[in-house]
């Protein structure tokens, strides 16, 4: 059985320029900051539009997206 990948709009990247790549997490006040070059983040695309989070935005993400997971293996029983 062919298992499905359903992880696809979302992946890692380290930039190789400084193009200003706002996070989404911060982007407004003292906390406002651009993803620049050599600076690993997640990435999830939404509507073909990446939407790009620092590492302490990305690590709540994950937390978030491991308990749904997580509550969708409890409901099979698995
Ligand atoms: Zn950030």
């Amino acid at each position: 059985m062919p298992t499905k990948a359903i992880l696809r709009h979302i992946r890692v990247e380290t930039p190789r320029t400084n193009h200003e790549r706002p996070c989404a997490a911060h982007r407004k006040g003292r906390k406002a900051h651009f993803i620049l070059a050599g600076d690993t983040h997640l990435v999830i695309v939404e509507d073909g539009k990446p939407i790009r989070y620092c590492p302490p935005a990305a690590a709540e993400i994950l937390d978030v997206a491991q308990e749904d997971l997580d509550k969708l293996r409890q409901q099979l029983g698995l």
